[in-house]
């Protein structure tokens, strides 16, 4: 028998990147928020520059439910599963993976809002990818931009703008769409080895910058610097000047006294009353179930236990799953292009052995629509990055580039004369959502409570095979401008469980095509919020965080101003 708590009036489920922004501006408008997390708090003192223990081990995570329900993932339907992953990326923790994410802030381009009509406009809608379900976003760039703007300033953001207001900055982004005015920090500074790379393609014509990252390249808000150390990719920082929700958002509005957090509180459904409104959520918490009955759901843990939860939560008004009598939960899912890489071999040290993930430099002029594609067979691009970051085991996993064995005294000789003298570019590119790439319950593998895992059943089509070419050859040109004498190509690989997933839970106006409406509230159960990048349609050239947060603070502030009709 489950225990009934006290009622409250917005319930959050999970506090992550999305769920640990939504909080502060509920608690700020005097929303009571009882905030389910199904991890601990972890401190500073938790997060060791340790490879072994972060990277390989896939430490640091207060409790290990991610890991116990990671997807199962096939190419298509009927087609064999692709071997399972043990370690899931995604951090359970109180700020989720912010705690041990990389920390790339970035906005949305203009043309990401607004794939379908743009492409039709500039090259004919016969280069809209078959079988692609991309649809236009229900809003632009200038609705998100107040919010982004908003996030940035509240969880602590470092770059150089390109564009405020109209007027271009060549330090920053040329490309960028107009901001209201530019970062709350300068960027984080650049190091040999990335001055080398911007000079390269300022000699090439192209426009490099520093990209925004959520580290504090000065003090704020009271918390330190970054220190440069490294270490920062999967691992959380012991200064805490990576801005994780769990170090900004979530403090704050703990401040108002009006959230409750609850750890290791494993959500395992969401209830209806008999008028098909979310009536609350149950848990479980130390063996115990418990009912946490709420005016408002907001579901924030990310994309694929979105999906799981609401497939999992069926009842006779919604047989198929909650919000799902329109079959779109799962639907329109994808997984960002962004494993498919170039490396490159210098002939001299790249003094590369210190600096963050974060730390720099981009080019974007082959993203998105920045070029004409009229005289080619793709729509979309990708964000060129390399940065600052060595580990030593890392560094000892690097390739040969042919000119070595894989094994023995040679090959130990290669990597010691080697190992500080190649880099590998982080590639993102735009990836299309298609009809035939879904989300569902896997019919045979449980997770440990004996619920089926979510199962992934996804591909790149040709559109994302194309891109993928291009961006490398991109990349090899730009390496080789800056004096690389080898460059390699890493596979495209298949869209398996990932950091970048996207879909599922689909934003937009029409509730046939659609799970969420415009704010980020569900078509078919009106007090029940999605947030995260399920609701997202489309996934750009760069990381979604700061975009999951300016929506999930959009959709938190348009609760607070509609709260009659939505809590009603
Ligand atoms: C190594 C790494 C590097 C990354 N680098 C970047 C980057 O540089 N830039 C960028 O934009 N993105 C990056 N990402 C991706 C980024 O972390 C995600 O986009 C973001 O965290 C997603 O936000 P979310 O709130 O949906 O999920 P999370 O931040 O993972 O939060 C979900 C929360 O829900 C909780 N939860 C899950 N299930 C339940 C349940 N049933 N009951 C209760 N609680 C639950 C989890 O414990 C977790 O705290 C990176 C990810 C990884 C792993
Ligand atoms: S490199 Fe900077 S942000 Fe990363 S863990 Fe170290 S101090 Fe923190």
């Amino acid at each position: 028998m489950a225990t009934e708590l006290p009622g409250t009036d917005v319930v959050v489920v999970g506090l992550g990147a999305a769920g640990g922004v939504a909080v502060l501006p509920l608690a700020d408008a005097g929303v009571n928020v009882v905030g389910l997390e199904a991890g601990t708090w972890l401190s500073p003192a938790d997060f060791a520059p340790d490879e072994l223990r972060n990277n390989v081990r896939g430490w640091p995570h207060s409790v290990q439910k991610a890991n116990r329900e990671v997807p199962t993932h096939r190419p298509a339907t009927g087609a064999p599963y692709s071997p399972r992953p043990a370690i899931h990326p995604m951090m359970n923790a109180v700020g989720g993976t912010t705690l041990h994410y990389w920390a790339q802030s970035w906005r949305l381009s203009p043309w990401d809002f607004a794939v379908v009509s743009r492409t039709r406009q500039r090259y004919g809608s016969s280069r809209l990818p078959p079988g692609s379900t991309v649809e236009d976003w229900p809003f632009g760039l200038d609705e998100l931009e107040p919010y982004y703007d908003r996030v940035e300033v509240e969880l602590g953001v470092s770059g150089q703008a390109g564009n405020v207001r109209g007027a271009i900055d060549r330090r920053g982004n040329i490309f960028e769409g107009s901001r209201a005015r530019g970062y709350p920090m300068p960027p984080l500074r650049g190091t040999g080895f990335t001055d080398m790379m911007a000079t390269a393609a300022r000699g090439l014509g192209w426009h490099p910058f520093p990209g925004p990252a959520a580290i504090n390249s000065g003090r704020y808000q009271n918390r330190s610097a970054c220190v440069y150390h490294g270490y920062c990719a999967r691992g959380g920082c012991h200064v805490s000047a990576k801005g994780s929700t769990a170090v900004t958002t979530i403090p704050k509005a703990q401040r108002s006294k009006r959230l409750t957090v609850v750890t290791e509180a494993h959500v395992t459904a969401i209830d209806i009353d008999r008028n098909g409104r979310a009536s609350g959520v149950r848990y479980l918490k130390g063996g115990t179930e418990y009912v946490q009955p709420a005016r408002v759901v907001l579901l924030a843990s990310y994309v694929y236990e979105n999906v799981r939860l609401l497939l999992l939560s069926t009842s006779a008004a919604f047989p198929k799953g909650l919000s799902n009598n329109h079959g779109q939960v799962g639907r329109h899912y994808f997984s960002h292009n962004q494993v498919s890489t170039v490396s490159a071999l210098f002939p001299r040290d790249l003094n590369a052995w210190y600096g963050l993930p974060a730390q720099g430099v981009a080019v974007d002029n082959w993203a998105d629509d920045h070029f004409d594609h009229t005289g080619l067979d793709f729509i979309g691009g990708g964000n060129l990055w390399v940065y600052s970051d060595r580990r030593p085991i890392a560094a000892a996993g690097m390739s040969t580039f042919g000119r070595s064995p894989r094994w023995g005294a040679q090959w130990k000789a290669f990597v010691r004369e080697n190992a500080d003298r190649w880099n590998t570019a982080y590639l993102q590119k735009t990836t299309l959502p298609y009809e035939e790439n879904y989300l569902d319950l896997d019919p045979s593998v449980r997770d440990p409570l004996g619920f089926p895992v979510c199962r992934i059943t996804a591909d790149y089509k040709e559109n994302e095979r194309k891109v993928t070419a291009f961006i490398q050859d991109k990349m090899a040109e730009w390496y080789r401008a800056a004096g690389a004498i080898e460059t390699e190509r890493s596979p495209l690989g298949t869209m398996g469980p990932t950091t970048h997933a996207y879909g599922g839970t689909r934003m937009g106006d029409n509730p046939e095509t659609n799970v969420v409406n415009r704010w980020g509230f569900s078509h078919e159960v009106p007090n029940l919020g999605i947030l995260g990048a399920s609701v997202m349609g489309t996934s750009g050239s760069r990381n979604p965080t700061l975009t999951v947060q300016a929506l999930a603070w959009r959709t938190a502030r348009h609760l607070t101003e509609q709260w009659r009709s939505i809590a009603a």
